[in-house]
């Protein structure tokens, strides 16, 4: 039997961003935002209790993606993925066993394989990327301030996609945050907002997406409903009726959602 691709968004926001994908053979974590201890913590609520990953994939060295980084490799005693402009920021402390890719490099692990592509937001060299096994594909995509072609061509033909709904942008003005602040979250280098995350939907659907999980909402700008109740309005617009769609949070894992 074919191995199937399994994922869980275990944690998504500016607080800290970890998910977890596997096969029957493999398991990976791309992005270690939070603590190794919280790690695990997440990931036996998933309900993998005795966890083997086999490698770290670091998108770019914001502390909400890395914070972790050092102290889950060396616990689990795995590889780094990593570009080297990432690993060169002092933020990122010493890894054991970094192993440097190109953006834009196909890695393999495994049975798994990884594209990576550019994106567009203010750290030194971030990625996107899709992980596939089989043919079945995942498109990963958050902290990004705009939807280059690039990324949409990247993320064609996907059966899932963990996709950024940021902020509301009315939310966002009329929010509490400085004008500084505001203007880099909307900036082209910043974060999607839901009308962003919206049309890149728009522009990567296909009839075999069945699940999106929307990823890194905002706390102080944006609402679980009003993202998903955006996310369902397009996905009636594109007329994909058995697409699920779910929201990742800041404080609990989804669950362990099974690509067929
Ligand atoms: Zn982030
Ligand atoms: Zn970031």
């Amino acid at each position: 039997m074919k191995s199937k691709l399994r994922f869980s968004v275990l944690a998504s926001g500016s607080s800290g961003n970890a998910c977890y994908i596997e096969t029957d053979t493999t398991s990976i974590l791309v992005d270690a935002g939070l603590s190794c201890r919280e790690t695990r913590k997440r990931l036996d609520k998933v309900g993998i209790s005795s966890p083997r990953l086999d490698a770290l994939i670091v998108t770019h060295e914001h502390s909400d993606h890395i914070k972790g980084a050092g102290p889950v490799a060396r616990y689990f005693d795995i590889p780094v993925f990593i570009n080297n402009k990432t690993l060169q920021k002092k933020s990122l402390g010493k890894l054991k066993k970094p192993v440097i890719i190109q953006t834009g490099q196909t890695i393999t692990i495994n049975d798994l394989t990884i594209e990576t592509f550019t994106k567009c937001h203010d750290a030194v060299d971030p990625i996107g990327l899709t992980v596939s096994v089989n043919g079945t594909k995942l498109g990963i995509v958050t902290d990004l301030g705009r939807v280059t072609n690039l990324a949409k061509d990247k993320l064609q033909g996907c059966k899932a996609l963990i996709v950024e709904f940021n902020h509301d942008p009315k939310m966002l003005d009329n929010g509490p945050y400085p004008w500084y602040l505001k203007r880099r979250i909307k900036g082209p280098d910043g974060h999607l907002s839901n009308e962003q995350g919206m049309e890149l939907i728009r522009s990567v659907y296909n009839d075999g997406l069945d699940h999106i999980v929307l990823a890194h909402l905002s706390k102080e700008n944006n609402q679980p409903e009003i993202a998903f109740s955006a996310a369902t309005e397009v996905i009636k617009e594109c007329r994909l009726s058995s697409t699920s769609v779910m929201v990742s949070s800041q404080d609990k894992p989804t669950p362990l959602i099974t690509l067929t």
